[in-house]
């Protein structure tokens, strides 16, 4: 199935919003194993609309609109769509009762404009809003299909996940379901990975392998159409124990989780506490250790000792260490030790983390910009410091580090 998007909207060709539905549409699509060929942004325009909505249907087996489903004169997506296939609009009572009954109990006057986002188009498929008050509309005409949806993000996903993806998946009757698989990786990038895996990557037909980078993270889904999971397995198992063979010391997880929640997991089984040292990240590694839900059943907390007085001062790490000729400097190993261990001691945690380095965009100590020193230290053990160079703006260094030091600690346990 071939499927082009439409979003409608002329506050997305002035630049006054981004088009994240059409993001989210592409991914579900890919999800449900649809192939989306065409993204296309229309303003708010029935003629300009009109033509779209014939272009779509000329090259695709499926046209998703968002946008249009309000109440005001500009929204004016399904009444295009009506006019094109040769359709009438008719009410969809049951949304009208729900406008105006939400109207009433709320005792506020109903104007005649909000009874428009009760009407779909004749002999179509009604799309529930539970989070709004337009109501979506599905239909098949001339063997294309056709999906509309609200343009507020809150009302479009829901209505896409219980009733629109559903409606589609019926539409592929015949065609095999789709099956997948996450793996997950750390403490390599994305272009090395690639390089690792070239020969599969250029070779594959079924299952597909798919790597996928964003914000310094790497996965890699393998997908595969099978009539059943046990099919399935056996078509994805061989390809994933290869890739594991390979490179399964950076393998995470094998299913869509972050890394610090992969680690806040392991940990809560383990009943293991946690405590963190943080200068360059300034905090962001207890940002993401906190907002994993349950996260204060390891987490115990964390130091943004950002300056050398207070790597000093609440960690004590020793002057002498940090500044003055031939001193190792804030940024170095022996510093991020000492972070880690004096740290785990105050905190009587199992492990700690320090990381410690130079995110930019200037350099410090005559040190890179890039250059992290990560140290996860373990009660009763050797202390293990990784010294990283790593590439990016401040942000995405800051990032990379945090990320870096989870899959330390992840190595260790
Ligand atoms: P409403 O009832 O709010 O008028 P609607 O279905 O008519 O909903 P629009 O009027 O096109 O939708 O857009 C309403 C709001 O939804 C926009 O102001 C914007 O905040 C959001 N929105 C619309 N389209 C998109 C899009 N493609 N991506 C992200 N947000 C969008
Ligand atoms: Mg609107």
């Amino acid at each position: 199935m071939k499927a082009e998007i439409i979003a409608v909207g002329t506050e997305l060709l002035l630049g006054q919003i981004v088009n994240t539905n059409a993001q989210f549409l592409s991914r579900a699509c890919a999800d449900l194993g649809v192939s989306v060929y065409f993204q296309t942004v229309v303003g708010d325009n029935e003629a300009r609309l009109t033509e779209a909505l014939r272009l779509a249907s000329s090259r695709a087996d499926l046209v998703i609109c968002t946008g249009g489903l309000g109440p005001t004169q500009d929204d004016l997506t399904k009444d295009a769509l009506a006019a094109y296939l040769g359709r009438k609009i008719v009410l969809h009572q049951p949304s009208m009762d729900k406008i105006t009954d939400f109207f009433s109990k709320r005792g506020i006057h109903m104007v005649e404009s909000n009874k428009r986002q009760a009407y779909m188009l004749e002999v179509s498929d009604p799309l529930a809003n539970d989070t709004g008050m337009a109501v979506g509309v599905a239909l098949t005409q001339d063997q294309t299909h056709y999906v509309l949806l609200p343009g507020p993000p809150k009302e479009m996903k829901p209505m896409f996940e219980r009733y629109a993806a559903p409606w589609i998946a019926s539409k592929m009757e015949g065609v095999y379901p789709l099956y997948s698989r996450m793996l997950k990786f750390a403490g390599i990038g994305e272009s090395l990975l690639e390089h690792e895996l070239l020969d599969l990557i250029k070779d594959q037909t079924d299952p597909t392998i798919a790597p996928y980078a964003k914000e310094g993270e790497v996965a890699i889904r393998l997908t595969t159409r099978s009539a059943s999971k046990a099919e399935a397995d056996a078509k994805l198992d061989p390809v994933e124990s290869e890739i594991r063979k390979r490179l399964g010391l950076y393998i995470y997880a094998n299913e869509d989780v972050s890394i610090e929640q992969q680690m806040v997991g392991i940990m809560r089984e383990r009943s293991l506490k946690l405590a963190v040292a943080e200068s360059c990240t300034g905090g962001l590694l207890s940002d993401m250790l906190t907002a994993v839900p349950g996260s204060s059943a390891v987490f115990q907390g964390g130091i943004v000792c950002y300056t050398n007085e207070w790597k000093h001062r609440l960690l004590g790490v020793p002057q002498a260490v940090l500044e003055g000729a031939g001193a190792p400097g804030a940024v170095s190993d022996v510093t991020a030790r000492l972070l880690a261990d004096n740290l785990l001691k105050q905190s009587g945690t199992d492990y700690s983390i320090a990381i410690t380095g130079v995110a930019g965009p200037d350099e410090s100590e005559g040190k890179p910009v890039g250059l992290v020193y990560v140290a996860v230290a373990k009660r009763d053990h050797e202390t293990v410091v990784q010294q990283l160079q790593l590439s990016g703006s401040r942000e995405m260094i800051k990032l990379r580090a945090a990320r870096s030091a989870l899959y330390q600690l992840w190595k260790l346990l």
